[in-house]
């Protein structure tokens, strides 16, 4: 058991609480970074699409994701418009794809239900795919400026520390008190850039491990500092088990193609392509899984015995080692039936016939696969782990 003292939790007092307000906006005005979409903070859909990417994702990633995006989508519209394979190559390599296929979801969902316009309300933008309290919070607040709250993981630290609470900040009647602190810190105008300062503190000044106490424009309020608790709140996480998972992987070739089929839409890389694989089982070796993988390749395939290399990607909560063996296919016939374990749909064989040569396999009846060059792989939606594998093989554009 970690060494959480559960206290109430008592608000900052009225003089306390304007001393916070006034001192966080200040120290705002001058540390806050210049982000690209703090330049926009009056259009809702920029911070709609940003507020979804910096979800469990640092700023400096996304920084250069949001301004492809929002180059190529420059407005809700455009998004609503695009195939969903489109938005997963842009989201290629960010991780946690369901962002991107919530994002699409939601652009769909403010077209046809909202005139185009995204709501400013938190109960309608909580109504939107992906979109939780929190990120409805940041954007009725910083779009629209209303007096909207929210609590991510930076501002529960900084809370939490605020008013020294040794506490498990998952405990979910904790995260209602804090909601209600958050609520009542809210100032009457410029809620936007007061919850932008709390977030901004806690990545910048208050944050995970040793706090920066000493730059603190809320020093002078801060019980867990007074009290010379800030280094153990929050207290620290239980660490997750990390397992393994191994895949056998083929790199089918031909005529300077490449096969990659789809994944399923649900589950781990939803709906993002790869080459055909094979999942181990406990205490298979690669070689089992390369037999099996045969089988379901399409027709005239054959694949090399020796293995090709191996690549390794690291999830959070899994480790994954891929197996890769070459292989060449005599004619670009597609799968002939879901093997794959992917996906089979109406859209299937309209994208199978959109690029590269034409199956001669019945490629309306498979699942979606298509021989690729690398100049197209920018088409489909790609894993970080799939880029891993695709780098050991030397194949991009
Ligand atoms: S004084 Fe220290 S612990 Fe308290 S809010 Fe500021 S940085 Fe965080």
């Amino acid at each position: 058991m970690r060494n959480e003292v559960r206290r109430p939790v008592i608000p900052p007092d009225s003089s306390s609480r304007s001393r916070i307000r006034r001192r966080l906006l200040a120290w705002y005005d001058g540390h806050k970074r210049d982000l690209p979409w703090r330049r926009r903070a009056g259009d809702a859909y920029a911070q709609m699409l940003a507020e979804l990417m910096l979800q469990q994702t640092q700023v400096a990633t996304v920084i250069g994701y949001y301004e492809r995006f929002i180059a190529r989508f420059p407005t809700v519209a455009d998004l609503a418009r695009a195939d969903l394979d489109e938005v997963l190559a842009l989201w290629s390599g960010l991780g946690y794809y369901s962002r991107a296929r919530h994002l699409h979801a939601a652009a769909r969902a403010i077209v046809e239900h909202h005139g185009g316009v995204v709501p400013s309300h938190v109960h309608q933008l909580m109504s939107l795919p992906g979109i939780g309290r929190y990120t409805a919070g940041a954007i009725a607040s910083i779009a629209y400026g209303r007096r909207a709250a929210v609590l991510d993981g930076n501002v529960v630290r900084v809370l939490m520390r605020l008013l020294a609470l040794e506490d498990d900040p998952k405990r979910p009647a904790l995260r209602e008190q804090l909601w209600s602190v958050a609520e009542q810190l809210l100032p009457r105008s410029r809620c936007g850039d007061f919850n932008q300062a709390l977030m901004e503190l806690g990545a910048t000044v208050c944050r995970p491990g040793i706090p920066d106490c000493d730059e603190c424009p809320l020093r002078a309020d801060c019980r867990g500092h007074e009290r010379g608790l800030v280094d153990r709140i929050p207290p620290p996480a239980r660490r997750a088990t990390v397992r393994s998972v191994e895949y056998v992987v083929a790199a089918i070739r031909h005529g300077g193609r490449m096969l990659f089929v789809q994944r399923p839409l649900t589950g781990l890389w939803a709906g993002l392509w790869e080459l055909p694989s094979e999942p181990l089982a406990a205490g298979e070796t690669a070689g089992d899984g390369l037999r099996r993988l045969r089988e379901r390749l399409p027709p005239k395939c054959r694949i090399k015995d020796a293995e090709a290399g191996t690549a390794t990607r690291q999830l959070t909560h899994r480790t994954v080692l891929f197996h890769v063996y070459e292989g060449r296919a005599a004619s670009a016939a597609l799968p002939a039936t879901a093997s794959y374990g992917v996906s089979t749909g109406p859209r299937t064989g309209k994208r199978s016939a959109r690029t590269g040569p034409k199956s001669s396999g019945s490629a309306s009846a498979g699942p979606p696969a298509r021989w690729l060059r690398p100049d197209e792989l920018s088409q489909i939606g790609l894993s970080r782990a799939g880029l891993a594998v695709l780098q050991l093989l030397r194949w991009s554009a």
